[in-house]
């Protein structure tokens, strides 16, 4: 399985010098089976640089697999180039946003006032598929929807293919320091042992208390999280919109230090555009 990312960047893009190494998009990150089957993970304003290569290789089947519909998940959709090519053939899979489903939330964005092009009138298929708590397969990919602790709920995923395993978890609070809730033993358990975890790390310790409840985890959790569900990688995700590349890699050298004084030989990185791993 190879894993690349378009986008990383947490609540909206930004643009800048002090953003260059880690980059600038929105949440997007795409999944490649052995088999060639290639899944795309939510659509921030990465998909849009997908979109354009992917257009020219002319494929015509594009997976979409979303998280929740919050704006900076799902704003580069409508620029995503392969919605305007009568060719295409989108499968969008989603789960219940708040009180509708994914593909109610995508019809309320892709109409006036908000975008001129209406979503049924676009020249691609679309087809959507609704998800729930059971597991479904793209391809050889293996998805198990996992609930996200999260303002509107959400899902995360559990990637498997040939015995490896990639768990996608963003815009999920773990509230470690909440034991009554269950929920990080709930993902604890699901992270077990896997192969390359990528997380929601939008904030720092001395962050966290003004954001509590706001569904996002401090990245000392992700790490905790990481150690104690004995993770192989685990990569830093959700950047926080004002974190510059230099206070981005002093998380990371941090996040490092912790897993080395835990003895622990997990791997560790901060996820920016085009970071790209192969488990
Ligand atoms: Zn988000
Ligand atoms: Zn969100």
């Amino acid at each position: 399985m190879r894993i690349r990312c378009w986008g990383s960047r947490g609540s909206f893009p930004v643009s800048g010098m002090e953003f260059i190494r880690y980059g600038g998009d929105t949440a997007c990150v795409e999944v490649e089976s052995s088999k060639g089957d290639v899944v795309l993970l939510d659509a921030g304003t990465g998909i849009r640089a997908f979109g354009n290569q992917f257009a020219a290789a002319q494929e015509k089947v594009v997976h979409l697999v979303l998280s929740h519909a919050h704006l900076d998940h799902i704003m580069g959709f409508p620029y995503f180039q392969p919605i305007y090519d009568e060719h295409a053939i989108l499968n969008i899979y989603g789960g219940q946003c708040g009180a509708g489903s994914m593909e109610t939330a995508l019809r309320k964005l892709m109409r006036p006032p908000y975008f001129p092009v209406d979503l049924s009138a676009l020249p691609a298929e679309i087809n959507f598929h609704e998800v729930g708590a059971d597991t479904f397969n793209i391809g050889v990919l293996k998805f198990t929807p996992i609930r996200l602790n999260h303002p509107n709920g959400g899902c995360g995923y559990r990637i498997e293919e040939k015995g490896k395993v990639f768990i996608f978890l963003t815009d999920n609070e773990l509230q470690r320091d909440n034991p009554d809730t269950g929920l990080y033993e709930y993902f604890e358990g699901l992270c077990e042992k896997a192969d390359l975890l990528i997380h929601d790390a939008e904030y720092t310790e001395e962050e966290y208390p003004q954001h509590e409840s706001w569904g996002h985890s401090k990245y000392t959790d992700v790490i905790k999280l990481a150690l104690a569900a004995e993770v192989k990688r685990v990569g830093l995700f959700h950047l926080n919109a004002l974190r510059t590349d230099d206070q981005m890699d002093a998380i990371v050298a941090d996040a490092k230090k912790i897993i080395r004084e835990s003895g622990a030989a997990t791997e560790c990185f901060g996820i920016g555009t085009g970071f790209e791993v192969v488990i």
